[in-house]
């Protein structure tokens, strides 16, 4: 399946689903391309997993938007990648950067750029602590096997609006109460 087909069956997906996420985080190594970039020449021609590019399209198209999350100790070759590849610009936010944490400092500072509460947003990644640490913020995050695609994009999208449910009934049963803690995530406001 070329990238069109992909982005149609995304397309697809995202319109079957009552509620997207507004803004769905990448990290890029075994998650959006199959290498650590590190390993890596900046001169190479990098390639992305078979259906990232399609996924990335279908949720622009759907308004959704799209960041990055890395702990890559090279974000000069990250970057140069995602220039050749031609998808730099797409991103509202990259953070590339290592870091002892396990990804939330860098949630943190897309939470800050973005203005998005993590409870809106869906992140993929293909390593567990990442996964376990991010899900604690409340950011629904899917780990991925064999790179992000068209699976892992309807599963993600399908525990997102289970989150999101039940955290919206939360909110309701929890009446006025709730309102200092939830406005915490965006606290700089
Ligand atoms: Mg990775």
């Amino acid at each position: 399946m070329g990238d069109e087909g992909v982005k149609n069956e995304a397309m697809e997906i995202m319109g079957l689903v009552q509620l997207l996420p507004r803004l769905v985080v990448f990290d890029l190594d075994y998650t959006l391309w199959p290498f650590y970039c590190e390993c890596r020449s900046k001169r190479e021609m990098p390639k992305l997993y078979p259906h990232a590019k399609g996924i990335l399209y279908a949720l622009k198209d759907k308004g959704v938007n799209v960041a990055i999350a890395s702990r890559s100790p090279t974000p000069d070759t990250a970057n140069t990648f995602l220039e050749k590849l031609g998808i730099k610009s797409m991103f509202v936010a990259q953070e590339i950067f290592s870091s002892r944490t396990h990804k939330t400092d860098h949630f943190q500072r897309i939470n800050r750029r973005t203005r998005i509460p993590y409870n809106e947003m869906l992140f993929f990644d293909d390593e567990d602590l990442n996964i376990d640490a991010v899900s604690k913020m409340g950011v629904t995050s899917i780990l991925v096997g064999n790179g992000v695609n068209l699976g892992a994009l309807r599963q993600g999208l399908s525990n997102f609006s289970q989150n999101h449910s039940s955290s919206e009934r939360n909110k309701q049963g929890r009446g006025r109460i709730s309102k200092k803690s939830s406005s915490s995530e965006t606290e700089e406001e």
